[in-house]
């Protein structure tokens, strides 16, 4: 990070590489609950949520390039090993066991809830500390909203068939 940079964030900067580390942990987990939930729904209106959950599942995973982005320009070093996925995740991991639609869309929005809320916080914890990272966290929180909206509604659609 350069000289400028450095100074405007200060030492919070080692506080805030963990805040998006554990966010980097949970987009990980959530691109994968949705690209596996793609694969395995099943159902009523299975086309319509496979795709709307594969097209999440690409928007996770974005914002994990854009967490990483961050964490590097801080001086920090993006989590390195899946396995710690799981010790730095706010939102955890709900697996599809029961691959029927609803059940599917119930979890992940669950996910969304939890998401919205961990960008929340980054915002709040960063607002007067670190612009740039308090601008990524309302940009993906922002997403993440749309995620939640897009997934009731398809709930909402199955109910009145
Ligand atoms: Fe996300
Ligand atoms: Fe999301
Ligand atoms: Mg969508």
């Amino acid at each position: 990070m350069g000289t400028k940079a450095k100074e405007m964030v200060g030492a919070e900067a080692k506080n805030i590489v963990t805040l998006l580390n554990k966010a980097f942990a949970d987009e990980w987990l959530a691109y994968y609950q949705y690209w596996i939930g793609a694969k395995v729904v099943c159902g009523q209106m299975r086309g319509a949520v496979a795709g709307e959950l594969a097209e999440h599942a690409a928007e996770e995973l974005k914002h994990a390039e854009m967490l990483t982005e961050r964490i590097m320009q801080l001086g920090g070093t993006p989590i390195l090993k899946p396995e710690d996925w799981y010790k730095m995740t706010n939102c955890g991991y709900d697996s599809p066991e029961d691959p029927s639609v609803k059940t599917l869309l119930n979890q992940n929005i669950k996910g969304e809830q939890c998401a919205i809320e961990v960008y929340r916080k980054l915002a709040e914890a960063t607002k007067d500390k670190d612009v740039l990272t308090y601008h990524l966290a309302l940009e993906i929180m922002k997403e993440e909203i749309e995620h939640e909206d897009d997934l009731e509604a398809l709930l909402e659609d199955m109910s009145q068939k």
